[in-house]
């Protein structure tokens, strides 16, 4: 690092300290700042723009260009060089600007003069908050020097920025933290809510981003990166599991706390001016912007591993740990970058709704959301940066929003609407004790599907006849080594239990795919959703499936059994998987079990295969339940964690109809009872049409059964019935619109 460099920001830096460090108003602040940069840097001009909403940029102060131009000129992401600066989030340097593709010429601004321009984005951890810009004259292009000096003066704006320095008139200089902000994300479970933000890892806040003398810093530095090294050696050690994969991504995660290079970046850092925890926010937010532009997953996934240790060191250098003392709200909604099952499941049912950067629809947050009920929103670009602890935060997760201190309107629309939602589920709490029958007098089974042990008491509330699909993974996802048979057997009795005679229907581990065991090697499969996973885990791993069988066979202790077997996809796996069943059957008996008096045998329905299966399967099945949601993404070959192409088909075309019916067909013709347990059993007008094409049972989430009770109570299913027949003959893609013409002139 050539000393200069480090002398003309240092130098910059202790200027703007002091100016900073001024009790003045924030556009007092401001104008002193462009002042003394283009003094500083003998240049003519020094302007700050900043972000007026998520899309315009504002031009808030300036050295040199018309003063009347400050809160008038204003341009768009990408538009002339300073949008192009926002939009790239990367310096642009010109010793002739008018000459640059995408120049455009501000007049009200006087710039046409200027010839050399300089601009370098306003960043704090990747998110660009504004561009900082020095012109010129003459036409000259900025030394690499002058550069740098003045990506560290915006590294530092971009902190004072953060911390309310820059209150003052005019919306673009209203603290950011403030203002409303909207995030579009994807649909991780369905439901709205209204709440206050909690972070689950509250973000450091750097308040000495300049450093007073960098001998200091640097002995700073030094100790909180020995302190991290240590930390994760230590943390190393005690997650080893053995298991070389695992060790191997650890080592690479070592590696980086020990990387030279990442250690002189932020010495080079602090000898230009900033102080030890601005320097490791200049290089996370540089990691960060990379990030976001990498195409390659492993490194990305090594710049993420950059990020956490970052975040540890940050947190090292400014004590601030991830245990803030804030307060839990009493209306919590978790905002997190990511989650684990197992620390969602600690926070449990007292959160109100859950917003996640990153996330997909299966990962395993999402899989304890939707078993605790809790709306969660995936993909919220940013929101970790943005939400502070007590915003009030407004989530559905019906549309994948989210809306951050909502302006009054927004949040008025959004109550109604939970109001209407609550007022309907009482509603729907009058109709709990009566059955699902139809006008016709057809009745409709309806259950609940239950992952956790906490689900049981929504049998009672929500009516339903009995549990049609009880998810095993939770309880071996959440613990970092296999669960033993006699705590599954404990768990599985209590589930028993708790449900009072009322059928269960336990399906045996469906992992693999999205599903992966922390203590389970990783399979390195180009398609998981297709890959080894659920019963052909279960068939080749014969020790899980046998524990897990015995774990039932214990837990029913002479009551009846019903165990289901997931994802067969030709009838010999089936007969495999039953046999397996049976011998264990035979095997406690022979060890003076008590064996169940009544064991039922089914099959989940996932693969189009089995539509097509021999007769055989419907007939040695003592019952089939269509798992709709990965039957659907195999039926349409899309993915259905793939937001992009999962609400293309619609669970109501003709094609998918079809195929339901002619399973129904073959159960009925097998004298095989058969039921429906993906999510669109919970979707009142799916249901309906599930019903009136004769799937007899409907197995969904406990909130969803008065929506689809109140909806089976109001129609006749013969008439629903022919009008999806009349729909179907019509040439129609799907029978949607006639379905929903019908059920406005009727119900
Ligand atoms: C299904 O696929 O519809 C189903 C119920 O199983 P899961 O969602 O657990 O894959
Ligand atoms: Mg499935």
């Amino acid at each position: 690092m050539p000393d200069r460099k480090e002398s003309e920001s240092r130098k910059l830096l202790g200027t703007l300290r002091e100016a900073l460090a001024e009790d003045s108003a924030g556009q007092t602040r401001l104008d002193r700042v462009t002042h003394l940069i283009a003094d500083s840097m003998r240049t003519e001009v020094c302007s700050i723009y900043l972000f007026r909403d998520v899309e315009t940029l504002e031009l808030c102060a300036t050295e040199g260009l018309n003063p009347d131009a400050v809160h008038q000129t204003r341009m768009r992401i990408g538009e002339g060089l300073v949008g192009r600066v926002a939009g790239r989030g990367k310096p642009v340097n010109t010793a002739n600007a008018p000459q640059m593709p995408g120049f455009r010429f501000m007049a009200e601004t006087g710039e046409e003069v200027y010839s050399s321009f300089l601009g370098v984005p306003v960043q704090r951890l990747g998110e660009t908050l504004g561009v900082l810009v020095v012109q010129s004259k003459d036409p000259r292009e900025y030394s690499e020097d002058e550069v740098y000096a003045l990506e560290v003066v915006a590294m530092v704006l971009a902190e004072m920025a953060e911390l309310g320095a820059f209150i003052g008139e005019g919306q673009a200089l209203s603290a950011r933290h403030q203002q409303p902000a909207m995030f579009r994300g994807g649909v991780g479970q369905e439901g709205v809510a209204e709440g206050s933000v909690y972070l689950h890892e509250p973000r450091v806040v750097v308040t000495n981003p300049i450093g007073e003398d960098p001998k200091t810093e640097l002995i700073r530095l030094q100790e909180g990166v020995n302190t991290l090294r240590i930390s994760v050696d230590d943390l190393l050690s005690v997650s080893d599991t053995g298991d070389k994969e695992q060790r191997d991504v650890m080592n690479a995660y070592r590696m980086f706390a020990h990387s030279r290079s990442w250690v002189r970046r932020m010495e080079a850092d602090i000898s230009s001016g900033l102080s030890a925890e601005a320097a490791v926010e200049k290089e996370q937010s540089t990691a960060r912007t990379q990030m976001n532009q990498v195409p390659d997953a492993y490194l990305r996934e090594r710049l993420h591993d950059l990020d956490d240790l970052s975040n540890r060191l940050l947190r090292i250098l400014t004590g601030q740990g991830s245990e803030t003392g804030a307060e839990f709200p009493t209306n919590p909604i978790l905002v997190a970058r990511n989650i684990g099952p197992g620390e969602l499941l600690e926070y449990g049912r007292s959160l109100r709704g859950i917003v996640l950067e990153q996330g997909s629809v299966g990962s395993h947050a999402a899989i304890v959301a939707r078993a605790l009920a809790i709306p969660l929103v995936i993909h919220a670009e940013r929101i970790t940066t943005e939400a502070l602890n007590g915003d009030t935060i407004l989530v559905d997760g019906e549309k994948g929003v989210v809306h951050l201190r909502p302006e009054e309107t927004v949040a008025n629309a959004f109550l109604d609407k939970i109001a209407m939602q609550a007022a309907a589920q009482e509603r729907y709490v009058t109709l709990r004790d009566k059955p699902a029958e139809s006008l016709c007098g057809t009745i409709v089974s309806l259950h609940m599907n239950a992952g956790l042990m906490a689900d049981l008491p929504s049998l009672v509330n929500s009516g339903a006849e009995g549990v049609g699909l009880f998810r095993t993974e939770l309880q071996f996802l959440i613990r970092n080594k296999v669960p033993r048979r006699a705590e599954l057997a404990t768990l599985y009795s209590q589930v028993m239990d708790a449900a009072g005679g009322k059928r269960v229907v336990f399906r045996t581990l469906d992992i693999g795919s999205d599903k992966v065991l922390p203590y389970m090697k990783p399979q390195d499969e180009p398609n998981p959703a297709m890959g080894w996973r659920a019963i052909r885990v279960g068939l080749e791993k014969k020790g899980i499936m046998r524990m897990q069988l015995q774990a039932l066979l214990r837990a029913a202790n002479g009551r009846p059994l019903s165990v289901m077997f997931p994802f067969i996809a030709q009838l010999d796996e089936f007969r495999a998987a039953r046999q397996h069943l049976l011998d264990e059957i035979e095997r406690e008996k022979l060890l003076g079990h008590i064996v169940p008096e009544n064991v039922e045998i089914g099959a989940m329905l996932e693969t189009p295969s089995m539509v097509f299966a021999p007769r055989q399967f419907f007939e040695l099945a003592d019952f089939v339940s269509i798992g709709g949601n990965d039957l659907k993404q195999f039926f349409y070959a899309a993915d259905r964690e793939n937001e992009r192409v999962r609400r293309r088909y619609d669970t109501l075309n003709v094609s998918f109809l079809s195929v339901i019916e002619r399973i129904v067909e073959r159960c009925n013709a097998a004298g095989t009872p058969v039921s429906f347990c993906g999510e669109d059993a919970g979707r009142p007008i799916e249901a309906m049409c599930f019903a009136a094409i004769g799937v007899p049972t409907l197995s969904m989430r406990p909130a969803s059964i008065g929506p689809v009770k109140h909806l089976l109570r109001r129609v006749n299913l013969k008439d629903a019935k022919a009008v999806i027949e009349a729909a179907s003959d019509s040439g129609a893609q799907s029978v949607r619109p006639a379905v929903m013409e019908w059920l406005r002139g009727t119900a």
